[in-house]
């Protein structure tokens, strides 16, 4: 499903621009526009769901396929020492676009108990 309003739906048709890292027709990756660390990328599926939170037995293989996509794009990018996966859902936890992406954040040291 395609949301207008939202800014991933729009980068997913291309309407709005976007480095990409991975794509098939499930997913789409590409680099975070505001860093957080040296490796920001952002992982999403193209069709809208806002958060992890809305999920279902329905987006079992869907989750599935996108941590087999992250693992490949560790693989490519040569994230060998190591990479964090976050997904953020809803207001307390900083979720500032609502559509499910997972971030993998790579290139630095990170504490074992905050993002
Ligand atoms: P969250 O705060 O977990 O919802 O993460 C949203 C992320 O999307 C942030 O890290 C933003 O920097 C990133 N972001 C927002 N707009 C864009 C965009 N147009 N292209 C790439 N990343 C974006």
């Amino acid at each position: 499903m395609f949301d207008p309003n939202c800014i991933f739906c729009n980068i997913v048709e291309g309407e709005i621009p976007s480095t990409k890292v991975y794509e098939d027709d499930i997913c789409l990756a590409f680099r975070d526009i505001n860093p957080l660390a040296p490796t920001h990328v952002l992982v999403i599926p193209k069709t809208h769901i806002e958060s992890c939170a809305e999920l279902t037995e329905e987006h079992e293989v869907l989750i599935g396929h996108i941590f087999t996509v992250i693992a490949k794009i560790a693989r490519d990018l040569g994230l060998d020492n190591g990479f964090r996966v976050v997904s953020n859902a809803g207001l307390e936890a900083g979720q500032t676009v609502p559509h499910l992406h997972f971030h993998i954040l790579a290139g630095r040291p990170m504490s074992a108990k905050m993002v």
